[in-house]
């Protein structure tokens, strides 16, 4: 095995003539199997992890790097760092504590001490390893039960141990490519691309001082010092941002090419008349929002906002003056939300505010009678309907207005592309405002957005939110037992969420399995194997502890019989009928319960100002997003509310989670917090856009690369919109490549 490095590479490559260049550039696009090594049967093995390509192979990235100049002993591994520890292999057992659940157990020694390492579902290393062999692991140490242990670490058999000094790269492999042959294939792949031409602009190179493409694909594959991966990282990421970016933009820059935009007129009188009749006044960060959009609607460009903010701080309200100043413009707007209730709340508390600005506005949806959705057709066409309110009911073809202006899409996520674009396509070149309660942090919206906008309002009105929140482990939920036996002296509310109604084990596997995601899979697995392996470390024991999930039905009758004797207690879940669920929110909000369990529909639209204590049992299952929405349903009102996590956990991650639950009362803090957290690939979830071209990027950690990588695509596009200057060709050349065939799923 060789693990060449750059230095001499680059030296070759400055020897490169031009026409080696573009051949090894053309060499990236050649399927796979035109790799030295790849026979059918790899090819074969190659697709299913996704690779057809050359650039896909060399795309290919290590999931991080044994570096073998960090060797320890068992004794020196300090527990909760990663590292790398050698020895023999002194026994290895296969188990299967459940029948779908396979894990292997190797007894490690060196002349310190003895490491024990648990590898799940990877079977065939009863076939690879054997007792007396000598293997080297790689992971993080953690201490259980009387052991230093590894759980799912790098392996590798060693034949003679590799000179210090070496890092080696970890691929994502497979049973059929393994590790190694993984590397040899990418090393292949390399000296067939060597000397690839770099897309990126040489001013932009030298700004940041980013290393040459052709360098930075093999320092990332095989550094000689984690110093160069980081630097190859570093620049692999800036391109992918860079790409995507101008993808991004690109796609807008079509859409309203050849369009005139409107430019909308934003001191008009009823704009004016809207905001006098407001009965109350706009929080600093509603007006902030609303003079954003404002600006944006007024000049010469399409506005493709989004104004994000969570559930009651206030949008609605701010879209309103979007609306007003379409309508002062002389043009027509749509209001389209996702379902009836919303579309028939917006129209009732908007037509106060409509009616004083002289605004005309109807609502269409589905239930709209035929006749009455003949007339207001018909008006729409003629014009006289300023703003149309609906739902889906807007997208039918014979809904138009003559000249549209403004479409605002509230609850965007919950609307596909085909038909925000359907909307769109009503008018010539609207301004576009897409209201969201998600908590995307704005690294993340730049990500995968691109050339939208943002504005954000992160408070409700009147929020002075008088809460405090803290984490106790199971053993000390006295505490929270305490709080709410004060709190229901007093004449308050409790409520007692638990994740899960009595599912079994089982049941939940099954739902791992139907999980059709392989990054909802893979997180699925997380959890079991977070699950299993307290169960793990008790030696020989292969029973496994029964499923610990609080289940909400028998929390119900404990606390009714053992802690909460005094007062009512009721239970609320999903799979009750409707009318009992409306019964008992009825009987909780009239004070004839006390203590409410529920799962986590209480989500939906529960407004009890006297419920002040929230106990969360396993927290550490939930979402801090989740969490921090579940929270906001206790104090909003003049009392003084307490939250109390209840978690089992004892791993410092899920306790350093749910701590920053008591440190920030910040939705999209927390939600920028829970995506740093996760593994890359999940972080852009099912946003099936053109992200997915992003391999290397964390979109939380990387907040300074995105920024610039945005920014710095923005002052090309300026410059050169279609990337003809020929500094701008090859970039050009391979943003069409790379997003062949691919549409911005995210936004319109
Ligand atoms: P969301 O952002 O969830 O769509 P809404 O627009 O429905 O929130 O607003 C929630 C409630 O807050 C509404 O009843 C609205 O009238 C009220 N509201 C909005 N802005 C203010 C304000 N500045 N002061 C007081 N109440 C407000
Ligand atoms: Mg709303």
């Amino acid at each position: 095995m060789s693990f060449q490095g750059n230095s001499t590479r680059t030296k070759e490559e400055r020897r490169l003539s031009s026409i080696d260049r573009v051949a090894a550039t053309l060499a990236l696009d050649e399927p796979v199997s035109r790799v030295r090594g790849v026979s059918p049967a790899r090819a074969r093995a190659l697709d299913a992890l996704g690779i057809a390509t050359v650039r896909d192979l060399v795309n290919h990235y290590p999931r991080r790097y044994v570096d073998w100049s960090d060797v320890r002993t068992v004794a020196s591994a300090r527990i909760g760092e990663s590292c790398t520890i050698s020895g023999t292999v002194h026994e290895i057992k296969l188990k299967r504590p459940r029948p779908k659940l396979v894990l292997v157990e190797i007894a490690l020694v060196d002349q310190t001490g003895l490491l024990m390492v648990t590898a799940f579902r990877q079977p065939w290393l009863m076939d690879t390893v054997e007792a007396g062999a000598h293997v080297a692991v790689a992971g993080k140490v953690e201490f259980n039960y009387g052991f230093k242990r590894m759980t799912n670490p790098y392996l590798e058999v060693l034949g003679d141990a590799p000179a210090e000094g070496v890092i080696i790269p970890v691929h994502p492999s497979c049973e059929k490519i393994t590790p190694a042959w993984m590397r040899r294939l990418i090393g292949n792949a390399l000296d067939a691309t060597r000397g690839v031409l770099d897309p990126l602009p040489l001013d932009l190179r030298a700004k940041y001082r980013l290393m040459s493409r052709g360098c930075a694909l093999s320092c990332i594959h095989f550094p000689q010092a984690m110093d160069e991966a980081r630097e190859a990282r570093r620049r692999l990421a800036y391109e992918e941002l860079l790409m995507l970016e101008i993808f991004l933009m690109q796609q807008d820059a079509e859409r309203s090419r050849g369009r005139t935009p409107v430019e909308h007129t934003t001191d008009g009188a009823r704009l004016r008349a809207l905001a006098a009749s407001l009965p109350f006044d706009l929080t600093d960060e509603q007006a902030r929002a609303r003079d954003e959009i404002l600006d944006l609607m007024r000049a010469p460009r399409v506005m493709n906002h989004m104004l994000l903010g969570d559930v009651g701080t206030g949008k609605t309200v701010v879209a309103a003056h979007a609306l007003a100043a379409a309508s002062d413009t002389g043009g027509q707007a749509f209001l389209m939300a996702p379902t009836e209730v919303l579309a028939r709340q917006h129209s009732e508390s908007l037509a106060p505010l409509f009616d004083a600005a002289g605004v005309t506005c109807e609502l269409l949806t589905g239930s709209t009678s035929a006749a009455d959705r003949e007339a207001i057709v018909e008006r729409a066409a003629a014009g006289v309907i300023d703003v149309l309110i609906g739902t889906h009911a807007l997208l039918e073809d014979d809904v138009t207005v003559p000249n549209l202006t403004l479409a605002v899409i509230d609850e965007q996520q919950r609307f596909g592309v085909e038909q925000r674009r359907r909307l769109l396509a009503k008018g010539h070149a609207p301004d576009a405002l897409y209201l969201t309660a998600t908590p995307i942090p704005r690294t993340l919206a730049l990500s995968i957005f691109g050339s939208l906008t943002l504005s954000y309002i992160k408070h409700r009105p009147h929020d002075n939110v008088r809460r405090t929140t803290h984490v106790v482990s199971k053993g000390d939920r006295g505490r929270a037992y305490d709080a709410a036996s004060a709190a229901l002296a007093r004449g308050e509310q409790v409520y007692v969420v638990c994740p899960l109604i009595g599912k079994s084990a089982e049941e939940r596997d099954a739902q791992a399995r139907a999980a059709s995601s392989g990054a909802a899979r893979d997180r699925a697995f997380d959890e079991e194997e977070e699950q299993f392996h307290p169960a793990v470390a008790i030696e020989g024991e292969d029973d496994f502890a029964d499923d610990d999930v609080a289940a909400a039905a028998k929390e119900a009758a404990f606390l009714q019989a053992k802690v909460f004797c005094d007062y009512e207690v009721a239970l609320l879940h999903g799979s009750m009928p409707a009318s009992e669920k409306r019964d008992v929110m009825e009987r909780f909000r009239a004070g004839e319960i006390g203590v409410l369990v529920a799962t986590t529909v209480i989500e939906v639209g529960v407004d009890v100002p006297n419920a002040t204590v929230m106990i969360i049992e396993d927290a550490d299952r939930f979402g801090l997003s989740q969490l921090h929405q579940l929270r906001g349903r206790v104090g909003r009102g003049e009392k003084e509310a307490q939250v109390y996590l209840v978690s089992a956990s004892k791993q410092d991650s899920a306790l350093a989670r749910l701590s920053a639950m008591e440190k920030t009362d910040d939705g999209y803090e927390l939600a920028a917090f829970d995506l740093s957290l996760r593994r890359e690939g999940d972080i852009l979830g099912n946003c099936q856009s053109g992200a997915s071209a992003l391999k290397l990027v964390n979109v939380v950690r990387d907040g300074r690369i995105i920024e610039a990588a945005h920014a710095d695509a923005r002052a090309i596009m300026e410059v050169d919109p279609l990337l003809e200057e020929p500094d701008h060709v090859a970039l050009g050349r391979e943003v069409r490549l790379l997003f062949k065939g691919k549409d911005n799923a995210c936004a319109s």
